[in-house]
């Protein structure tokens, strides 16, 4: 049994307890929070957290704290030892990640992995910088990953597997042998969730043509050419399947690969510049329908402006499960709209059970250091929410619009950050725009999709949707505890 004594800062200790369970959950792991040594038995693995270790006289792993009021007003300093992220707000002088201590068969790490992953996970840095981009958002270039290059490595992941490997090395000198939850359906290494937002109305459709001709004309944007060619087509009331709306494109291939994605949709416009204007019509309603009886997962694509307002969810929540008959439970904000204070309690009071916000637009990788679900923490409260978010690692926009990658060269981004989730068995969220079919609009869009499908087919990930990965973690979650 691995049993963990948290000894750090009294008023921290909240924090400390809310990341062992965050990195237990993620290493199938269950673990025993005690006070003192009452009840150790030879065979337990210790895992002490705190300044006097010496208070413990059993084989142990050290993580010495360091000053969490220092992690809450400064941004940390980031160096790489062994190809892995160390982060600390002292001077990082070591250059090994752990050593054996004077006592046989003790480790003590050699940095407070615990803060630090406190630091990413719960976005301090959002906290301590308040800088936004136009749309209000925490920018990728604003990051301490970004200064560092490595917002594509999952940092948490990686911190939660030398823990494992210790404590393995810790247990077999006990003779002792630990039980790892296996971490995804049917033996998978890593696991892959497919979404897509819908942002657009329908391409061949009278607002949207009206809509680039004003463009054109009051801001002098886009081709005359393109806007006509979009009202004709339109007046003829194409019935083939219009390439904005292409959710039977998307259920089809991803059919062929066993695969049934999360379909994002926005019910209520709440900004006249930046929401979609589309409404759930009888076209709409019908096509959504058929998505959700074929297996495939509705989710609120919350408005512009509802990131931090319950009500406001919870009637948008309301309209789609009108439309749908039946419960939404998963939910991403438009434009990646985030407040680290607000945005969780706020879908959590509107009765989602997952989120997938937490993403950048400017680049893929990972905002919160991690690729696995996991409970974000309330601050406030000092409490673990009961919403389980499930990080953006991908979006097909961030790669093309802000990056400007040719196909190619973002197959190649794509692949590694893959490769990364892979590697440390983790979990990555992808998200291609339903209008991404359109390859007049957006070229090279679609065929990175099928290229980036092919490439997790081969890898033998398991792909599939938000509410189907996040009800999994919780299932496993339970066990864990049993165990
Ligand atoms: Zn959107």
């Amino acid at each position: 049994m691995v049993k963990l004594i948290i000894d750090n800062q009294v008023e921290f200790r909240p924090e400390a307890r809310y990341v062992f369970e965050t990195i237990f959950d993620i290493m199938g792991l269950n673990a025993r929070f005690i006070e003192n040594c009452q009840g150790i038995k030879e065979k337990d693995a210790i895992i002490y957290y705190g300044k006097q270790p010496e208070k413990f006289s059993c084989k142990k792993i050290i993580i010495q704290d360091s000053d969490w009021h220092v992690w809450m007003n400064n941004l940390p300093n980031i160096k790489l030892i062994g190809g892995v992220p160390v982060i600390s707000t002292d001077n990082i002088a070591v250059s090994e990640l752990f050593s054996e201590t004077e006592c046989p068969d003790c480790f003590r790490m050699n940095f407070d992995l615990i803060a630090a992953s406190f630091y990413l996970l719960t976005r301090r840095e959002e906290v301590i910088n308040r800088k936004r981009d136009a749309w209000g958002c925490f920018s990728e270039d604003l990051s301490i990953s970004h200064k560092y290059q490595i917002t594509d490595v999952p940092i948490v992941n990686i911190y939660a597997g030398i823990i494992s490997q210790i404590l393995e090395r810790l247990t077999a000198s006990n003779n002792e042998h630990l039980e790892f939850t296996p971490r995804w359906k049917d033996g998978k290494k890593f696991a892959v969730a497919l979404t897509h937002d819908i942002d657009y109305g329908m391409k061949y459709s009278f607002a949207n043509g009206f809509t680039m001709l004003a463009r054109k004309i009051i801001k002098r944007k886009g081709i005359l050419k393109n806007a006509l060619r979009v009202l004709s087509a339109s007046s003829m009331k194409r019935d083939y399947p219009d390439p904005y709306w292409s959710f039977d494109d998307f259920m089809k291939v991803e059919r062929q690969f066993n695969a049934k994605s999360t379909f994002f949709v926005v019910t209520q416009s709440t900004n006249r510049r930046y929401d979609p204007v589309y409404k759930i019509n009888r076209t709409l309603k019908s096509k959504l329908l058929n998505i959700c009886n074929n297996g495939w997962e509705i989710g609120l694509h919350g408005s512009y402006e509802s990131f931090e307002d319950p009500s406001m969810l919870k009637f948008q929540k309301n309209r789609l499960e009108e439309a749908v008959s039946r419960q939404v439970i998963s939910i991403r904000q438009h434009y990646l709209r985030f407040s680290v204070e607000n945005t969780f309690s706020a879908q959590e009071d509107s009765g989602f059970s997952f989120d997938s916000t937490l993403g950048y637009n400017e680049d893929i990788g990972f905002r919160a250091g991690v690729a696995a679900p996991f409970y974000p923490f309330d601050a406030k409260n000092k409490r673990k929410q009961k919403i389980m978010e499930l990080p953006l690692a991908v979006m097909d926009g961030s790669l093309f619009e802000f990056r400007h990658y040719s196909v190619e060269a973002a197959f190649g981004q794509v692949k590694k950050l893959i490769d990364n989730v892979e590697k440390v068995g983790g979990l990555a969220v992808l998200l291609w725009h339903t209008q991404a079919r359109d390859e007049l609009d957006f070229p090279g869009w679609w065929k990175l999709y099928l290229e980036t499908l092919g490439y997790l087919h081969s890898k033998g990930a398991w792909v599939s949707n938000i509410s189907d990965i996040g009800k999994w973690w919780e299932q496993r979650k339970e066990e864990i505890c049993r165990i």
